[in-house]
């Protein structure tokens, strides 16, 4: 796709999904419970997760939190992204995505949606916006915790 494309359709894809994101509110039940906060924006995100019965397949994610349009699209469109996934496959994702921001990796074309994220790693002081709900994410899926606990950062 040509770049400037690309951008238009970014910025076309940041701003509807932070105007009216489709994930927002608490997975119920809630499996997994975690929050983030990223100082450099002041973007901060909770994180609720539903897992399967086994606990090893993603069924429901959803987040609140307040931030800027970057962190909160790219909240709503990872939680998209991660319904039916095997946690192992999320947490590749996680890894893919970071890599996305350092422009090393793209999605295959089944999670072809994430690939919007790229024009962030254009503006590099937004990367932590993009990558908190991941960081978020991934801390999740390591913990056992239903429970809130501490917040992770990014910093
Ligand atoms: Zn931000």
């Amino acid at each position: 796709m040509a770049l400037d494309n690309l951008r238009d359709l970014y910025q076309q894809v940041i701003l509807e999904r932070y105007k009216k994101p489709r994930n927002r509110g608490k997975a119920d039940p809630i499996d997994r419970y975690q929050k983030g906060h990223n100082p450099s924006c002041g973007d901060t995100i909770e994180l609720t997760v539903k897992l399967s019965e086994l606990g090893d397949r993603i069924d429901d994610v959803k987040f609140e939190g307040e931030g800027c349009a970057i962190a909160m699209a790219s909240a709503d469109l990872m939680a998209d992204a991660l319904r039916g996934k095997t946690t192992d496959e999320a947490l590749e994702m996680v890894q893919r995505f970071q890599s996305m921001m350092r422009g090393e990796a793209e999605f295959p074309q089944d999670l072809r949606k994430l690939n919007v994220m790229q024009g962030v790693a254009q503006f590099p002081v937004r990367i932590k916006c993009a990558n908190l709900s991941w960081h978020t994410l991934k801390a999740a899926l390591e913990s056992s915790q239903a429970q809130p606990v501490a917040a992770v950062s990014n910093e």
